[in-house]
């Protein structure tokens, strides 16, 4: 440790004071509903493993034959040591699950909006912003030499005044970029809504489907197919992290969208690809996704049926639309204290969030419903909820 570091010192003292210092909780074995921590069997409510595929027999086989066939590492960037054949199938299978000409992938759905958004606008031109968008999102703005402007969350009549506005100011071209789940409060954009108005501007549209992939739309299509809006979107960004139970991003569109991130994605040109076992288990999961429904079925009839338990117990879950079910609590200490009587005294794993990953005075506990969920768990987390919930006099 050196004395030019310690000032680090004093603002992690500060985190703790303000009640906003992270502590992360290790987990002793695989993804599931249930997971090992401190030897303890706890009740897992924080994963994005909507899908309950991290876990899942065929793509962990499918992860083992491809370390067989192709080895652990990609060797270096695509454009220099090559692409497998492995990523050229599951760039083909994502094109072909979301229904639009290409798609590529990128080593996280973070680096893949970091990778698209300066790539498609610069100097000259607006992007457009939700502001609620995921930080990737906010900060692949920050990396665009082009104009900002930030509307309201989901406020349509707000975008349309920034899209006059920067036609006003002569923009060359305009992009306006929305989350489609957004993800601390489980709320869907008004993609179509957001898209007439681009539509009547001459904007481009692009959604970060992180949350809404596996989950929105037919079998898990996501939110362009949930609005039927195919064609009439731009960019779909995406990840292989949540619901496809693997790791890793993707942008998915037009032929030549795909081809200009190709040749000048700075994440694609300089960052080497994802691990030959990643890219076999996302394969594995688009697949399951197209032989089946069920899952994502039952993922939609375990967030109702949770929701329903906890507003009777009285919880106010926000905006929630989809299975990520915000318990709101709004202050910071109240919320983590929360957080830690479910997990000492009940073995219940769900995640306090506070700034700044949501704005001041609106901490929540966010419980992230998968379809690996028994009934039996859906019940157990929400009297365990209730439970704390009246020691605690959040609830009657
Ligand atoms: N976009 C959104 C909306 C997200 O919620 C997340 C993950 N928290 C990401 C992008 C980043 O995905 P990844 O974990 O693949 O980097």
């Amino acid at each position: 440790m050196t004395e030019k570091t310690a000032y680090l010192r004093d603002r992690l003292a500060a985190l703790e004071e303000e009640g906003l210092y992270n502590t992360i909780t290790t987990i002793e074995g695989p993804q599931g509903a249930w997971l090992s921590v401190d030897g303890r069997d706890v009740l897992n409510f924080c994963s994005n493993n909507y899908l309950g595929l991290a876990n899942d027999p065929t793509l962990v086989e499918s992860a083992k034959a491809a370390l067989d066939q192709y080895g652990i590492g990609p060797g270096a960037v695509r454009t220099i040591a090559g692409t497998m054949t492995i990523h050229d199938e599951l760039e083909s299978a994502l094109a072909r699950f979301k229904g639009v000409d290409a798609a590529l992938s990128f080593q996280s759905g973070f680096v893949a909006n970091l990778a698209v958004i300066p790539a498609l606008v610069g100097e000259g031109d607006v992007i457009i912003s939700d502001a609620l968008n995921h930080a990737s999102i906010v900060d692949g703005v920050r990396l665009a030499k082009a104009g900002r402007k930030i509307y309201p969350h989901t406020d349509v009549g707000a975008l349309s005044d920034r899209l006059a506005e920067a036609g006003a100011e002569g923009a060359e071209r305009i992009l306006v970029i929305t989350d489609g789940v957004f993800s601390m409060d489980g709320d869907i954009a008004p993609l179509d809504r957001i898209v007439d108005a681009a539509d009547e501007h001459g904007a481009m549209v692009m959604v970060d489907d992180a949350h809404g992939e596996g989950v929105l739309g037919r079998g898990g299509r996501g939110i362009v197919d949930h609005f039927d809006l195919h064609g009439r979107v731009d960019v779909e960004v995406g990840t292989m992290s949540k619901a496809f139970g693997a790791v890793g991003g993707y942008v998915a569109g037009s032929s030549e969208v795909i081809e200009w991130l190709r040749q000048r994605g700075r994440p694609f040109l300089f960052s080497s690809a994802v691990t030959p076992p990643d890219v076999a288990a996302c394969i594995a999961a688009v697949e399951t996704l197209e032989a089946s429904t069920g899952l994502v079925d039952r993922l939609w009839a375990n967030a109702a049926r949770f929701k329903e338990m906890m507003s009777a117990a009285g919880f106010d879950l926000g905006l929630s639309e989809t299975p990520i079910t915000p318990v709101m609590l709004g202050d910071e200490h109240l919320a983590r204290e929360f957080s830690r009587i479910l997990l000492d005294d009940h073995s219940v794993f769900a995640q306090a969030i506070a700034f700044p990953t949501v704005a001041t005075g609106t901490a929540r506990i966010r419980v992230m419903i998968s379809a690996a969920h028994s009934e039996a768990d859906l019940k157990t987390g929400a009297e365990a909820f209730a439970s704390v919930g009246k020691e605690l006099g959040v609830v009657a």
